[in-house]
């Protein structure tokens, strides 16, 4: 999936993905094709019924950042002594990684640390070196 992403976005700027890529419509001002009008009523409409539908299934970034994260140094992590089961961090996660925080450590995490943020117990989910 990850080969398929990366030699996809690849062939992006290239022909003839070019033609189709959503990216280039929105932030090259190319809506001058019905194909790329149809793309974009596309990439509307999926945001519309599934909450980051291009961030989490068609984005490279994150399958990128998949790998990073598994060999980062850094990783947030749960004291879990602490954790009161709140499921807090769990329902402000944006893109939505289930199990949180047994599962902080997903390779989905985009590193937004909201789930820092909003937990309410102090020094429980923190960054870490290590
Ligand atoms: S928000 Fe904090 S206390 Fe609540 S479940 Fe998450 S880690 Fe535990
Ligand atoms: S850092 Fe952001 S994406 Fe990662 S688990 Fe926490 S809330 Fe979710």
């Amino acid at each position: 999936m990850l080969a398929a992403i990366v030699v996809a976005s690849t062939m992006a700027v290239y022909p003839p993905l070019r033609d189709i890529c959503p990216a280039r419509a929105i932030f090259g001002f190319h809506w001058n094709t019905s194909l790329l009008g149809v793309v974009l009523i596309l990439f509307i409409l999926t945001s519309m019924l599934v909450k980051r539908f291009s961030c989490k299934y068609l984005c490279p970034m994150g399958a990128v950042l998949a790998i990073f994260n598994k060999i980062s140094p850094i990783h947030i992590t749960v004291d879990q002594h602490n954790c009161t089961n709140c499921g807090r961090c769990e329902a402000e996660c944006p893109v939505d990684i289930p199990a949180i925080p047994e599962n902080i450590r997903s390779a989905e995490c985009i590193r937004c640390l909201e789930c820092i943020e909003t937990c309410a117990v102090l020094e429980t989910v923190e960054l870490r070196l290590g």
